[in-house]
This record gives C-alpha cells, structure tokens and sequence, in this order.
C-alpha cells in the first residue's frame, strides 16, 4: 500500500470526484437504471435534512426539531399520490430493494411462494432466490417460482403462467405474490389479462416500476393500479429522475401493513434530504414528465431500429423492438455482452452486459452474457432526439462490427457531447448537468 498523509487521501477523494464528473460530462451514458437529477434535486440533497433523524410518520415523530421535515414529506407523499394516481404513497423507503422487502413483508412469510420472472427473462435480484442470494428468497425466506416467459414476444405468457399457477395449487404451492415488472423490461407485463385469475387464488400483486416509473408517471407505459397491481414498488432514480430511492404505492387497505413493514421494521433514518428530492422530482414529473416519456419512447424505437439497419440482433424485432426506455442487443456475432461492454467504455459509450433469454441454458453466465441493454432516459434528458440516436447507433456499430480503433471514436463522442450539456423537463437549469460542485 502507498503511504499517503490524511491531507493527501482527503485531496485524492475530491480528484477522484471531479474526475468523474469529467468522465460524464464527455461520455454517452446508456445504464438504463441511470438518469441525471435536476440542480434542484442535487439543492434539496445537500440540505441539512441529510443530518437529521425523523423516524415514524409526519406528525407523529419521536424526536422534535421536524416541523420543517413534516411540511416537506406530507408534499412529498401527495404529490406521488398525484402522479400516480394512488390512494396511499409511503416515501420512506430508501431504495427500490428496501421498497421490495417493506411489500414482502407486509403482504407475505417467510416459506411463502412469489412468482416472479427470472433473471433472463429480465427480474431482478431482489425478486431472487436463496440460492443465488436474491433478496425475497435470502432476506425474507420466500421460495420463487418463475413465470413461464416468451423469448419472442419478450414478455411473460399468459396462458401458461395460468397453467402453472393451477398445477403449483395442486402441489401445495400456491404463490402468495405475484411480482411483475423487471430490469430487463421491452414491453409491458400482463397485469391486466392475470389480474382476475390471480386474485380468485387471493394472491397478492405487485408491480415493480423501478425502471419503468418515469414512464407511468408520464402516462406512456401501462398502469398498474388501475390493472389490477394491489401495491406498486419501485426506486425514484430510474427512468423516474429523483435522487436515489425508493417508493411503495398501494390503496388504504394497505396503509397500515406498508407503514409498519417501513417504519420500524426496514427503515430507521429514511434519508430525508432524499426524500425532499424525491418531493422535487415528483413536481417536475407533474410538469415536464409527459413530455419526457413520450421523447424517451421515440427515442428508443429510432434507437433501436437503427441498431437493427446497422445489422445488430435486436430483441423484440416482431414488436417494433421496444416500448420502453430500453433496447436490447444480442452481440454474440461478435463476441459476448462482457466484451462489448469493455470496448465501447475504451470510447466512452457506457452500457452493461445483460442475460438475455437462452443464456443460462447454453452455459454462458453473467460475466459473459448475450446481451447488452441500453437506455435512453439520461440522453433523452439531456435534450438529445431521433437523430443524436441514429448518430450514436453509428458510434456503437464502428467500435463493435467495424471494430475501430474505440479511441478514435473516443474523439468523435466527445466533439458529440460537447452540445449536450444541460438537465431538461425541470424547472430551473442554470447549474451544468454534471457540473461540480465546489462547497469548501
Ligand atoms: C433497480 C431495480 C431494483 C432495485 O432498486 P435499488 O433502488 O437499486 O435498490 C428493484 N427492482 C428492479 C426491477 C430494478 O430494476
């Protein structure tokens, strides 16, 4: 280890920061579970709320010195009431995890069945079993089944996840939740063709938003609550651009059991300074976010189908390939996900490797999948449309099918880049997208 003074470490860290921000700054950035905040956002997160403690509910706190805390959280929770069009919002969450734990808690026990979709088939970790330390199965006991998916139509198949869900009851299986919604996530789940044949089984539904909130809030996705989702879940920072975060949603016959799940039982500081974020965010959305969806929606498709003439293998050709803020590419023509990944940062074009279906059957694992996912919400939110897409297609095809050198690339990203350099659908934008903040 190098020897370095405290001084020299402190110093160190903010280079570091400010490295990264450059990095940003020139880079085109396609993790579809990332977005930017607002300055307004990054404002209400350098508050003293960060500091504080105010466990329970507004109003009803235990310690004092809330009053102003109380004010913002009450805002908080009706403005995600209207943007969602929910009975109930509990804000308290820290994270979209913490979001799915407060709902497995509440609404199940352990040694209970949830199905879910599995991870090619585009779940998450925190829908995961034991074995693979998924959080519902490692955290709260619960044993998962998976949805039958179809590789094709990239979505979960009614039919047969009707025929398995009969076949489970007559195991002594029968699911306690039904979890939709995922990471991996084209076109919309079928709630509303499942909704009546789970809830005879008196199964419990879940939606899971976490990557698809900025749309719903839109109105450009599908609605859950009004599908039939009992409770939706989901993290603020995704598609939806609040600071990072997490939000249950359900009706007043819920209230009682998400309260306590969060607070005690998963929550103790709920990070308030998130919180107000979360407040800010959820106005802006109230504004701005129509708009939003509907340019991330046009993006995609224009993204997505200039991948295709480019000659990449794009999922969902037979449905237009995508209806959300997500394209997805199976790169093995010309190596796996991992790789891909790996040259396209040498160009400073950031994406991740994904399993996609038929991974795990033909033995390839997460570090070298099929697949890459993109997604368009930070550069749709940084003001670029159709064209920038069709251009940055182009970028990706030269490093990955002509195999450029990535650092000649490098060069044209950056000269790209340059004109993008703004947060948009917010209300005030005078403070650069990545630009750093100097506070000492
Ligand atoms: C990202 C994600 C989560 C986890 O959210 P965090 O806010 O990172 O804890 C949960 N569910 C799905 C489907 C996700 O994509």
């Amino acid at each position: 280890m190098v020897k370095s003074t405290n001084k020299e470490s402190y110093n160190k860290i903010f280079s570091k920061l400010k490295e990264h921000h450059k990095l940003f700054e020139n880079s085109i950035p396609l993790i579809a579970s990332e977005n930017i905040t607002s300055p307004a956002v990054r404002e209400a997160i350098i508050s003293d709320f960060g500091n504080r403690y105010a466990e329970g509910w507004p109003g009803e706190r235990v310690y004092a010195g809330c009053r102003y805390i109380d004010d913002v959280e009450f805002e908080c929770m009706n403005l995600a009431k209207k943007l969602f069009k929910a009975k109930f919002a509990d804000v308290r969450s820290i994270s979209g995890v913490v979001a799915n734990l407060v709902v497995y808690s509440a609404f199940s026990n352990p040694g209970d069945i949830m199905i879910a979709p599995s991870i090619p088939a585009g779940g998450h970790i925190s829908h995961g079993k034991k074995e693979h330390s998924g959080t519902a199965g490692l955290v709260h006991g619960l044993e998962i089944e998976f949805y039958p998916f179809d590789a094709e139509s990239m979505t979960i198949d009614v039919d047969k996840t009707k025929q398995k869900v009969e076949e489970l009851k007559k195991i002594g299986r029968l699911p306690k939740i039904a979890m939709f919604g995922g990471s991996l996530f084209l076109f919309p789940h079928p709630v509303k063709e499942l909704a009546d044949f789970l809830k005879s089984f008196d199964i419990h539904i879940n939606y899971d938003a976490a990557h698809v909130a900025g749309l719903i809030a839109g109105g450009k996705f599908q609605d859950p609550l009004r599908e039939g989702a009992d409770t939706v879940t989901m993290s603020t920072h995704k598609t939806l651009f609040g600071p990072q975060g997490g939000l249950v949603l359900g009706s007043e016959k819920h209230e009682d059991g998400i309260k306590k799940a969060t607070f005690p039982g998963l929550t103790s500081s709920h990070h308030i300074h998130h919180m107000a974020g979360k407040a800010i965010a959820f106005a802006e959305a109230l504004e701005f976010g129509k708009d939003y969806a509907i340019q991330i929606i046009k993006n995609a498709k224009v993204f997505a189908q200039s991948l295709n003439d480019a000659g990449f293998k794009v999922l969902g050709e037979s449905r237009g390939f995508t209806e959300s803020h997500q394209v997805a590419v199976n790169v093995l023509e010309y190596s796996d996900g991992g790789k891909v990944e790996v040259d396209l940062e040498k160009a400073n074009i950031i994406v991740n490797r994904q399993l996609i279906p038929g991974d795990i059957k033909a033995g390839r694992n997460y570090f070298h999948p099929g697949g890459i996912r993109l997604g368009v919400s930070e550069i749709t939110r940084l003001g670029m449309k159709q064209d920038e897409m069709k251009e940055i297609a182009l970028y990706i095809k030269q490093v990955v099918i002509d195999k450029k050198d990535p650092k000649k690339i490098l060069l044209k990203v950056k000269k790209f880049r340059e004109n993008y350099q703004k947060v948009h659908y917010c209300f005030d934008n005078k403070l650069g997208a990545y630009e750093y903040i100097k506070l000492r």
